[in-house]
């Protein structure tokens, strides 16, 4: 068993599922990020060998998420909330079932820190995210300053994109230098909407329903002073998401998994670790496939030294070849379905929301927002469902600026479920399956 679907979670599963065991991968769901990882939250990998034009997270996780099914990796999208490592085999029981397995491999990852301002909390989505290419579109950031806090690739990737949106972008750096790559440095430098503040900390974040200023203060200087700002980002680093195991195997200083160096073998026999939760310094999408490869081999390994492994018999030499994504087109006069399960854009919105009597789903999404991109399939799978008596449209907000601001969205994914013009339910950020459905059986109760 695997649990996590980032870069190490999925080249475990290809390895283990190569090697005939049939592993079953826990996604993770939302407890330590989200399905596909922390890949999902970035545009442009430009680093990743095979792809030399760059290649968008969310496509490449897809890509490796659909070669671990190809070869056989059973999913479960579901998070892991208890591990039982006292006795063997081991238990873990997710959202919904409980499992056992005689060799666990854990992949999951890390995620992403919050500075815990005191007044954070209360404007959280109302000006402060911690995912630029999530939420750099919305409306409220249009033309406005905003601010990065951090000195890493993360911090520079997410200003110079937020200087698409933005009329001017800050970068907040504790220390006097940053921590990127030399070439994301260049581009931050060389980029003019950008200015850097130096041995700066963020104090606290102020502003009554949505961010209106940050207090800062300058370690030079020793002085507190004001920016004016419509949005803070996060882009401060990770924590690994070690808290299920902490008290059952051996962490090191700063909390990751202890393995010995190059090695996925931990402190307990039969558990292995890959990715970032045992890699405190070098936290790449290459460095993760790699142990996660690693892992695999040890635990092939170790279940057959063991004789605990179980193998499956193929009943064709060759997996079947993957299956593609369909990608809905924009709904115009000519080709819009006014019975269509799913449709996408203004168009298909306006016609369903005047004139259907039936429950309608509105999925506001951004281009190469990660947790959009989890998100929607799950809603079309739930939709389907339904058999038509419910219908879907996905509204991208950097297309359909107006209608973005009109539903008053500012962070994607969120979903809107309507009923007869009446907005009945708002939910934001990825949501299990089963949210949605129940909502939408009370919608159709109601009407009964
Ligand atoms: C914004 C950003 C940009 C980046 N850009 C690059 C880049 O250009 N190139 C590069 O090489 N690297 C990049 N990285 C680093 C790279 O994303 C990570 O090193 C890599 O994703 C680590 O992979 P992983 O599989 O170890 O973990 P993650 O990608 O963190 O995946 C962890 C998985 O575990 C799951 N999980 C967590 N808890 C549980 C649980 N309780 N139960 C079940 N599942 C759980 C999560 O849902 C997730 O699926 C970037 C990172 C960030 C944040």
């Amino acid at each position: 068993m695997i649990l996590g679907s980032g870069p190490a979670g999925y080249t475990a599963g290809i390895y283990a599922a190569r090697a005939n065991l049939k592993p079953v991968l826990i996604t993770g769901f939302k407890r330590g990020g989200i399905p596909g990882g922390q890949l999902m939250t970035t545009t442009f990998v430009e680093n990743f060998p095979g792809f030399p034009t760059g290649v968008k997270g969310p496509e490449l996780m897809d890509l490796m998420k659909s070669q671990a099914i190809r070869w056989g990796t059973e999913l479960v999208e579901e998070d892991a909330e208890e591990i039982d490592l006292s006795k063997r085999p081991f238990q873990i029981k997710t959202t919904e079932t409980a499992l056992k397995t005689h060799a666990l491999i854990i992949a999951t990852g890390a995620k992403a820190n919050r500075l815990n301002l005191p007044n954070e909390k209360r404007l959280w989505s109302n000006g402060i995210s911690a995912c630029a290419i999530c939420d750099g579109a919305t409306p409220q950031f249009q033309n406005e300053e905003l601010a990065v806090v951090g000195g890493g690739d993360s911090a520079c990737e997410e200003a110079i994109y937020l200087t698409k949106f933005g009329s001017h972008v800050h970068l907040l750096v504790r220390s006097n230098q940053l921590r990127a790559s030399a070439s994301m440095t260049d581009r931050v430098f060389a980029n003019p909407l950008i200015t850097i503040h130096w041995k700066t900390s963020v104090i606290d974040v102020e502003g009554e329903q949505w961010l209106e200023s940050i207090r800062i203060h300058n370690a030079d200087q020793h002085s507190q002073s004001s920016i004016p700002i419509k949005g803070l980002f996060y882009a401060i680093g990770h924590t690994p998401n070690t808290e299920l195991f902490s008290n059952q195997l051996e962490l090191n200083r700063k909390g990751y998994l202890f393995t010995a160096p190059g090695r996925p073998e931990t402190s307990l026999e039969g558990v292995f670790g890959a990715g970032d939760v045992i890699d405190s310094e070098w936290k790449q999408g290459i460095t993760a496939a790699s142990s996660g490869c690693k892992a695999a081999l040890a635990a092939e390994r170790w279940l057959s030294k063991n004789e605990l492994s179980t193998l499956i018999k193929r009943t064709e030499v060759e997996p079947q070849q993957p299956t593609k994504a369909i990608n809905h087109e924009t709904s115009t006069k000519e080709n819009f379905a006014q019975d269509a399960i799913w449709q996408k854009g203004s168009y298909a919105l306006r016609k369903l929301y005047h004139s259907s009597n039936k429950p309608l789903v509105v999925i506001y999404t951004s281009p190469g927002c990660g947790p959009c991109h989890v998100l929607k399939p799950q809603l079309k799978r739930v939709l389907k469902e339904f058999k038509g008596k419910v219908q879907g449209v996905e509204i991208d907000i950097e297309k359909d600026q107006e209608i973005a601001k009109q539903a008053n969205i500012n962070g994607t994914p969120t979903v809107h479920l309507f009923r007869e013009k009446a907005l009945l339910k708002e939910w934001k950020g990825v949501k299990q399956r089963s949210e949605f459905k129940d909502a939408i059986i009370n919608t159709l109760k109601g009407s009964q």
